[in-house]
């Protein structure tokens, strides 16, 4: 479904990704691990358009995302919940929740109850201004957002940073419930145990590169993964 290869990308004169393939396949949650500035970010930023590519490839089905502007992506059905949310602190919950499907043209009405169903507090506070939620509320409202965009393919950047135990099981549910509703996952975790748990496959990332991949539970059975991770 999306196949990456060989991408580069820099900020001003620093290459911070160098030569980065990954793939994910229709269906599946992976995982992308890796110590910070690894560069995990800047590779979710390039690939929902946000960070322009210096060199190499992003395919999204049968479309070359390459260059290709990030409202395009949307529209392909591609949707990000950035690091640090990035929600509308003035504006309500709900016109948050609408603002993730400002690129359709349908009914939204049986997706925002969906987001309702999966995160009963958003519904509880949908006329409240987004920026009185608690950090981890935020957090369900960025990936509320994402789902509003009817997505094929989700990009969650650090869903669980900064969550009470509790809500982490609850937004590792979320994901494994989206997955069985046929959303695919591409997931950057700081948890990594917990991400890759729940994932088919996974990627670990070094200072701008992949250095291990494969199932994910094999990563983590993997000393190198283990030790450097998994903190065992
Ligand atoms: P974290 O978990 O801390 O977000 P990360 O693996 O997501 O880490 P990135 O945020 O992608 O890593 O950062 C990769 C590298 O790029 C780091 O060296 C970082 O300092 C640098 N970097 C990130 N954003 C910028 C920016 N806007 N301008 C310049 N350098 C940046």
């Amino acid at each position: 479904m999306l196949e990456v290869k060989g991408l580069v990308t820099a900020y001003g004169p620093i290459e911070v990704l160098h030569g980065i393939d990954l793939t994910v396949n229709e269906g599946e949650i992976v995982t992308l691990v890796g110590a910070n500035g690894a560069g995990k970010t800047t590779l979710m930023r390039c690939i929902s358009g946000v960070q322009p590519v210096r060199a190499g490839s992003i395919r999204f089905e049968d479309a070359d995302l390459t260059r290709a502007p990030d409202h395009a992506r949307a529209g392909l059905g591609i949707a990000h919940s950035p690091e640090g949310r990035q929600i509308f602190g003035d504006l309500e919950v709900e016109e948050n929740l609408r603002l993730g499907a400002y690129h359709r043209t349908d009914d939204i009405t049986a997706d925002l109850q969906e987001v309702y169903e999966l995160f009963p507090i958003l519904r509880d506070k949908c006329l409240q201004p987004a920026g009185s939620l608690s950090g981890g509320q935020q957090q369900m409202l960025a990936i509320g957002r994402a789902i509003m965009g009817k997505p094929k393919l989700m990009l969650l950047d650090e869903p669980s940073m900064g969550l009470a135990p509790v809500l982490v099981d609850q937004i590792l549910e979320v994901i494994t419930t989206l997955r069985d509703r046929g959303v695919t996952l591409l997931v950057v975790e700081q948890n990594a145990f917990a991400a890759l748990s729940i994932a088919d496959r996974g990627y670990v990332m070094e200072t701008g590169k992949i250095t291990l991949s494969g199932r994910a539970r094999d990563l983590i059975a993997d000393p190198r993964v283990r030790e450097a991770y998994l903190g065992a």
